[in-house]
């Protein structure tokens, strides 16, 4: 079942289990699989991403991640709002492009790949500028594995009055984030990053008051979501349309797995020992990661080569062949490659593959 690990967030390595949860075939409009499984999925949502869960509700839609991402847009950002975009990475700037195919107004306010947003850069955007209404930010920016400082850029938008989305794809599950107590308004993520699950759905969790409101705000049928989450609240887990069925039962077994493991905090000391063991792995010998350690997640590491000769596709098919596979880098200004922490793997699995790398 395993040619190789998957170390390419995501999709990621799953559990055998969480792959033998997909054995049967759910009814997609049945009550065992609405109530017996998607409220359960929507319930436990809300509680891992808040302290005050009555505040919050969680809807689930069809699709890879980006799907919801424009779906949230579309969904709660009106033609009269002002979109601010602070993005230093590819998934960040992916909002700018959403945003400029639904006509939202907005700005993209661009930082170097290699370094977190700034607070103080957006707190000063927002003083310049009250015409702002959300502001938007990656939490994790998969593109590199910078970790932004979500907790100081909540605390200038909450400051000036703002609504802030989180693009918590790559990082919810796996990196704590209390949405209640930073004041997050739309957190999105998917089933195939931290939560560990297999691809095929994503999720917003929304504050209730705010999506209560964004009634016919979308600009797409199949994206709307306020209709889907109206849909879901009234018919007690029922999907507008054909819902992944396998999948979501598969994302159910992963909960249930991600709460074995002892929750967020567990599986956040996990993946950050396995970001350790690969560092001082690579380190030793003779990599180079291209961020700082304070700036790293442990979520996703990027490496540079470790010289102008090194042949990408050449390493990535022994590697594969030797049981691993990665990610080639995603910026422009520097030759890396990228490893992912997440999944279900393990610090023993990183000794390995630093021993795979050593030999080649
Ligand atoms: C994975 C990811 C997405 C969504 O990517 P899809 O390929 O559409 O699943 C969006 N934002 C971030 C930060 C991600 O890591």
């Amino acid at each position: 079942m395993r040619p190789y690990l998957l170390l390419t967030p995501g999709p990621l390595t799953t559990s055998e289990t969480v792959k033998e949860a997909m054995m049967s075939d759910w009814c997609t409009w049945d009550k065992d699989y609405n109530e017996g499984i998607v409220e359960v999925i929507r319930k436990q949502l809300v509680q891992l991403a808040s302290s005050r869960p009555d505040d919050y509700t969680a809807v689930l839609m069809q699709g890879s991640g980006t799907f919801c991402v424009e779906a949230m847009l579309g969904s709660v950002v009106r033609p009269e709002d002002n979109l601010l975009v602070a993005a230093n990475g590819a998934y960040g700037k992916r909002m700018g492009v959403i945003a400029d195919y639904y006509g939202i107004n907005h700005f993209v306010m661009k930082f170097e790949e290699t370094q977190q947003v700034s607070p103080q850069m957006i707190d000063a955007y927002l003083t310049e500028h009250p015409e702002v209404t959300h502001v938007s930010v990656v939490h994790c920016e998969t593109t590199t594995g910078v970790l932004n400082p979500l907790q100081a850029v909540a605390e200038v938008v909450k400051k000036h009055g703002k609504v802030l989305i989180v693009d918590a794809m790559s990082s919810f599950g796996g990196v704590p984030i209390d949405m209640a107590q930073l004041g997050i308004d739309f957190l999105i993520s998917s089933a195939n990053k931290c939560i560990q699950g297999v691809p095929g759905f994503g999720f917003i969790i929304a504050r209730r008051s705010l999506l209560e409101q964004c009634k016919g705000v979308a600009r797409s049928l199949s994206l709307d979501i306020y209709d889907q989450w109206k849909t879901m609240e009234e018919g007690h887990g029922k999907w507008r349309f054909t819902s992944p069925t396998h999948v979501v039962r598969a994302f159910m077994q992963a909960l249930k797995e991600l709460s074995a493991e002892g929750g967020i905090e567990a599986r956040h000391a996990r993946y950050c020992e396995n970001h350790r063991t690969l560092v001082d792995g690579m380190r030793s010998i003779g990599f180079e990661t291209l961020l700082k350690d304070e700036e790293q997640s442990p979520v996703i590491t990027s490496f540079y080569y470790p010289n102008a000769d090194f042949d990408f596709n050449d390493f990535y098919q022994k590697l594969k062949a030797k049981g691993f596979v990665i990610y080639p880098g995603k910026i422009s200004q520097a030759d890396t490659f990228r490893i992912g922490n997440i999944g279900d793997v393990y610090p023993a699995d990183f000794v390995r593959l630093v021993e795979a790398i050593k030999e080649l």
